[in-house]
């Protein structure tokens, strides 16, 4: 037995002024043995799917790009990367089934539904009768087309995300059985037109714990292969934005439908906890300052680089300087403050403008003399759990600096989530000696930081992934959708 593992794997925040080009989708593409370098020993999608292989199954990985979330593909990119998949797809067959590596909120600039679109280009190239298998990302802004062009659809279950590999797992085993002719599976999708807040999308907590509760008893029921509530992923401004529930049974269509609508109302009956208070910068460095146990890890929520922003705000920065806390630590992507780094070299004083290179309400840029503590390559490994399972790291050329009012910051070439606290320790900085510590995530950090804070503090700061959702200018998506129409109703 033949598998094809492939795909793409983009959030697109569709409000960020950083498009996916040609070239961006190139430096993250893999091929072939370079997929099985990166992944087969992380704990990602992409590993499930080539832990699926052994006895008489084959995997052959083909050509995976997972991009750092930043805005739409352009035309000509998506065109290019969706005829190599499918090229690739076609010329290494015949293939017994299809394993797709997708995320599930990935946006062309003329596309609104790259997955659903990839999943009907791999349809039509491996004809109805091969299996195709999809394993999500559990912010998948999942639409119909994706349901009606697979044949297994699953999302993660966790946020932070350290379940990706075992979904997978699930996802192509099921692929293996169907291919073996054991089991018919059969999809039931229901929408739920309801927006979840990033703040309240952690899986360990209300309401979220108490859904991934609800289908777990789903998923316990005999006949059912698979279910999935998606969260959504509500910076993609787009029609199928939101959450939804999808089934899958064996060859019970009605049964698949009677599930997923159950589960949709569940869903729909907590939505009034869907939503959250926020807390400002400046009550969260008041929070610091009388912390029992430090450090308190500072959720730069507004410059949440797993959401597709820029990984430059230095809002928080700013405050702690306003506020004379000098002992914080935080990352800030800027390659030209790197450069100015190297030129003076480590050991050095050197003049900087620090961040808020492309939006004005992430600044104003920090203007201060620095000292360069240390010059590093800023490639870090991490073997997890980490969210998304991703095991290698590259930050590129990596500055760090002591600001003449204390701060300590790691200045970065390239923008990288801060799912990992080995991007600090590898530079010889323990998180725990901070009274603050900035991650420019939600959920992301939690699983790779969870050793090195002793409270997290969520901070409402402006930016593209802004938890204030109903400042965005939304053009596309559907209405109603609650909660920015309350009198939406389940369809
Ligand atoms: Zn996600």
């Amino acid at each position: 037995m033949r598998l094809a593992a492939l795909g793409l794997s983009h959030e697109a925040n569709t409000f960020s002024t950083f498009p996916v080009d040609r070239a961006v989708i190139e430096e993250h593409t893999l091929r072939g043995d370079g997929i099985v370098a990166v992944h087969a020993t992380a704990r990602t999608t992409m590993a499930g799917y080539l832990a699926a292989a052994g006895g008489d199954v084959e995997v052959v990985p083909l050509v995976h790009c997972t991009l750092v979330p930043a805005g739409a593909i352009t035309a000509d990119a998506l065109a290019a990367v969706a005829d190599e998949l499918v090229t690739a797809l076609t010329e290494a067959g015949p293939f017994d089934g299809v394993l797709a590596a997708l995320h599930g909120a990935a946006v062309g600039e003329e596309c609104p539904d790259v997955d659903g679109y990839l999943l009907h280009r791999f349809r039509a190239a491996v004809g109805p009768t091969v299996p195709i298998g999809v394993a999500l990302d559990l912010h998948a802004n999942v639409s119909a087309r994706m349901v009606a062009c697979s044949d297994v659809l699953a999302t993660y279950r966790t946020n932070p995300h350290v379940d990706a590999r075992e979904r997978a797992l699930e996802v192509a085993e099921l692929v293996v059985r169907t291919v073996r002719g054991e089991i018919r599976p059969t999809q039931a999708f229901q929408p739920v037109p309801a927006v979840i807040n990033i703040l309240c999308q952690n899986t360990g907590s209300e309401p979220m714990s108490e859904v991934m509760a609800d289908l777990a008893g789903v998923l316990d029921r005999p006949g059912v292969l698979s279910a999935t509530v998606a969260e959504g992923y509500p910076y993609a401004d787009v029609p199928e934005m939101g959450m939804s529930v999808t089934v899958v049974t064996d060859a019970d269509p009605d049964a698949a439908a009677a599930h997923a609508r159950e589960l949709a109302e569940a869903v729909w009956r907590r939505r009034s906890a869907f939503d959250t208070a926020r807390v400002t910068p400046e009550e969260a460095l008041r929070r610091v300052a009388s912390a029992p146990a430090t450090p308190l890890l500072l959720l730069d929520v507004g410059d949440n680089i797993g959401g597709g922003s820029p990984g430059d705000s230095v809002v928080l920065l700013n405050a702690a300087r306003a506020a004379g806390l000098a002992d914080l630590l935080t990352i800030v992507a800027d390659p030209v403050s790197v450069a100015a780094c190297e030129r003076a070299g480590a050991g050095a004083t050197v003049e900087l403008t620090i961040g808020a290179r492309s939006d004005p309400r992430t600044g104003p840029p920090v203007r201060s003399s620095a000292t360069v503590v240390g010059l590093h390559d800023g490639a870090y490994e991490d073997p997890g759990p980490t969210h998304g399972g991703t095991r290698f790291f590259d930050a590129g050329r990596t500055a760090v600096v002591r600001l003449d009012s204390g701060q300590t910051v790691v200045l970065t070439s390239r923008v990288v989530m801060p799912s990992s606290a080995v991007q600090l320790t590898s530079l010889g900085l323990d998180p725990r000696r901070f009274a603050a510590v900035v991650a420019k995530g939600v959920h992301s950090p939690l699983a790779g930081y969870a050793d090195h804070y002793a409270a997290a503090v969520w901070v409402d700061t402006p930016g593209v992934t802004s938890a204030r959702l109903d400042e965005f200018s939304y053009t596309r998506r559907r209405r109603p959708l609650y909660p920015f129409e309350p009198e939406a109703a389940l369809p």
